[in-house]
């Protein structure tokens, strides 16, 4: 605040939040706590701003995980307020229901985002305000990092190296311990009015389960992680069932946690067993600051190809094995295991994420772009950044791309990582008495094998939609004439 040190001690300071629903590590409300004004939390829900509209499992998400943060800001003295509406003219509004002068937020580096705050601190600074923005959800600002020759990185290895051969990540800042509210506190809009929970609340059992939306919950993910998970890291980390991944990506994808934290504690962590699997995870969240710089540097990465050799590829798969592949009902185990895990808990493993994205591009030979939708609405961490630039990395279209003559065997991928099936027993109770043998394929086990199983295949659990073999040289043969 050193700039724009404000004159009236007594005005408040309007904080807004939003993908940063946290109080520690959140430089925005530190600053506001250290000009010593009281403060006004507020959540803007702009719809309009040009963002991409949340999809239903990352509306679970955020409705739970706005209860805890409006419950950790009540427990320091503060509310929460919420408002839906254009963004500009709700500033405008608080700023006159509260007499507020300031105005302070964390960075969004989507581009329309980051395009709508920029319009609002010119626009608020013009009305002669202070309105400040702080850093918080990416170690780097994908607008300062450039190669040599000036352009911004598209491939990963030497991003990797530029980020790390800068300066050491700032350490994170303290939560306050206690906010001074101000008294005109804006009335708030009520979160359940805002219907953000799924029409079928059966959708969201599984989440429920699974998840603990909300600050505390990615800090008692974070800390399983590193007490017992992380020594099997890198090893583990490509079996689906293993649960040795930190399960961290939809904490971070609505700011309850930051890389500045997540980094200082791996640091505090030793390395054990004579391995170090911290720097194995440390490039994995280095992905994810990755696909913000191309996002940032390419903002229609969601339905543009990166490489544009690619848009004249012929999508020419059934739409019923969109359906299919939808519903977990490929026939292909390990595919519709990950699948039927997206729906029931808004997540899939990494490893099945790549084999069921593979399937639906190249065994099916679907738009990219569909899968990419399907995942944005039903997975919890849902990300503008991240999901678009792995479809592409899985298509072969995006930057440091898998090479599209890559086409994962669905069946040998179920084998190598899911060697006894554990994944798929769980995900598909109709192969549960499968034997391994056959548990990622099925369609090859003697009747007598299936009868013992109990499995009748056509009705219990699909055939096939399409054969392999075929589907790989047809997937070939498209490829090369593209
Ligand atoms: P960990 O292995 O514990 O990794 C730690 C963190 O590193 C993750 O939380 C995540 O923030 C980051 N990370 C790891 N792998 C990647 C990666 N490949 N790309 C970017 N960041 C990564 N991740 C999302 O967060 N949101 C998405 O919408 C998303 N969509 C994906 C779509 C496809 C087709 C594929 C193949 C991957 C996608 N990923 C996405 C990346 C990855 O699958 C998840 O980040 C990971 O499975 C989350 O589990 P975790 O937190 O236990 O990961």
């Amino acid at each position: 605040m050193a700039k724009d040190e404000p004159k009236d001690r007594s005005k408040p300071v309007l904080v807004l939040f939003r993908n940063d629903l946290r109080v520690a590590d959140n430089r925005a409300l530190a600053a506001a706590v250290q000009s010593g004004k009281p403060v006004t939390a507020v959540f803007i829900r702009d719809e309009k701003d040009g963002s991409r509209p949340a999809g239903g499992a990352a509306r679970w998400w955020l409705h739970h995980s706005l209860q805890r943060l409006s419950e950790k800001l009540a427990g320091l003295g503060s509310g929460l307020c919420l408002r839906r509406g254009p963004m500009h003219e709700t500033v405008a509004s608080l700023l006159k229901e509260t007499g507020a002068d300031t105005v302070l937020w964390n960075r969004r580096y989507d581009p329309p985002s980051a395009a709508a705050d920029a319009g609002l601190k010119k626009s608020l600074r013009e009305h002669g305000l202070t309105a400040e923005s702080f850093d918080g959800c990416l170690l780097h600002e994908p607008s300062r990092l450039k190669t040599g020759a000036g352009g911004f990185y598209k491939v990963y290895t030497p991003f990797w190296k530029a980020l790390c051969s800068g300066p050491e990540p700032r350490d994170p800042v303290d939560a306050p311990d206690k906010l001074v509210c101000s008294d005109r506190t804006p009335k708030s809009e009520k979160l359940d009015d805002w219907n953000l929970l799924p029409k079928r609340p059966d959708w969201a059992g599984g989440f429920r389960e699974r998840w603990n939306p909300g600050e505390d919950g990615a800090w008692s993910r974070l800390n399983a992680f590193l007490e017992t998970e992380l020594e099997d890291y890198a090893e583990g980390r490509d079996r689906p069932f293993a649960d040795v991944t930190s399960g961290l990506s939809p904490h971070l994808a609505h700011g309850e946690i930051t890389p500045f934290q997540i980094l200082a504690a791996l640091k505090r962590k030793k390395a054990t067993g004579g391995h170090d699997d911290r720097e194995k995870f440390r490039k994995e969240l280095g992905w994810r600051e990755f696909c913000y710089h191309l996002l940032f540097h390419n903002p229609d990465l969601r339905n543009k190809n990166f490489n544009s050799a690619f848009d004249g590829f012929s999508w020419s798969g059934d739409p019923k094995n969109l359906h299919a592949w939808q519903r977990g009902q490929t026939g292909y185990p390990i595919v519709d295991a990950g699948m039927r895990e997206l729906w029931t808990t808004g997540v899939m493993h990494n490893r099945v994420r790549m084999i069921a994205a593979s399937f639906l591009i190249k065994h099916c030979l679907i738009d990219w772009r569909e899968g990419e939708k399907w995942f944005w609405d039903t997975l919890v961490d849902a990300d503008p950044a991240s999901n678009p630039a792995n479809w592409q990395w899985v298509a072969g279209s995006g930057a440091d791309a898998s090479p599209y003559f890559r086409i994962f065997n669905p069946i040998l991928q179920g084998e190598k990582f899911d060697p006894d099936g554990t994944y798929v027993r769980h995900f598909i109770p109709a192969l549960e008495k499968m034997p391994a043998k056959y548990i990622h394929r099925p369609w090859e086990a003697p009747k007598d094998i299936l009868a013992q199983a109990g499995v009748k295949l056509g009705s219990d659990y699909p055939v096939p939609v399409i054969d392999h073999k075929e589907a790989r040289e047809r997937a070939l043969r498209a490829y090369k004439s593209m």
